[in-house]
């Protein structure tokens, strides 16, 4: 079971192929100066949300950042040497988190 927060079921921390990976909810996200909803730091093994995001969309961008983290530890992103089809991939997955409507 992944931990959770005590208002919320949204996990703080997940385990991916046995890996720990933080989950936080920062009052800003940015990449490289530009300001966005999520990402994944693949040095700390940190998955950042904004907290802007309403429950759903957060899990949207959290399944998006759980592939860019499942790539990263799996060792799948190196086999992959275009960012943007990286990228296809995990928009395609969050896609799937979306139709699937998934919730704490
Ligand atoms: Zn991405």
């Amino acid at each position: 079971m992944p931990k959770t927060t005590k208002k919320s079921k949204f996990p703080t921390e997940l385990c991916i192929f046995g890996r720990t990976v933080k989950v936080e909810i920062l009052p800003v996200v940015a990449v490289e100066g530009s300001e966005c909803d999520g990402c994944y730091d693949p040095e700390t093994k940190t998955i950042s949300l904004a907290e802007k995001l309403d429950e759903e969309s957060r899990f949207r961008v959290l399944i998006h950042e759980m592939t860019h983290a499942s790539m990263d530890i799996s060792g799948l992103s190196e086999l992959i040497p275009d960012v943007k089809m990286e990228e296809a991939i995990c928009v395609n997955m969050e896609s799937l988190a979306a139709v699937l409507k998934l919730r704490a």
